[in-house]
């Protein structure tokens, strides 16, 4: 014997028993799994608690990762607002003292300073302000 979670269309959950996992598929396929509940016979197996929890917790180191990297960019870095195209410029010719700075720049402006080989690189967005 074999144990499902089951979830049918309005989400109730419950339990179902099975010979095997093929005894599920047949009877699922025959129309013979009604949730108890609200006897819908839309009834497919649930997706498992650990696997979402899983998953949850990957996306959380992920995020964290994600927050640290941009942090420890920017506590390393000068700030230096719209000026960011100009000072750029300035630290690769070598008129300005070679620094890490970020600030804001257009999309032309990010793509002027790749083609004149100034090395800039975008700071991973704030995960937390994403949403
Ligand atoms: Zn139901």
């Amino acid at each position: 014997m074999i144990a499902y979670q089951l979830q049918c269309r309005n989400n109730h959950a419950f339990e179902g028993w099975f010979p095997d996992s093929a005894g599920f598929d047949a009877q699922a396929a025959d129309g013979k799994l009604v949730c108890p509940v609200c006897n819908s016979c839309k009834v497919e197996k649930a997706v498992m608690a650990p696997a979402i929890a899983g998953k949850a917790r990957e996306q959380a180191e992920a995020r964290a990762a994600l927050k640290a990297l941009r942090q420890r960019m920017l506590d390393n870095a000068e700030h230096v607002g719209g000026e960011f195209p100009e000072e750029a410029r300035k630290i690769h010719y070598g008129e300005a003292d070679a620094r890490a700075i970020y600030g804001e720049a257009s999309g032309s402006e990010v793509e002027a300073l790749l083609d004149e080989g100034v090395p800039v690189a975008p700071v991973p967005p704030d995960p937390d302000a994403v949403n």
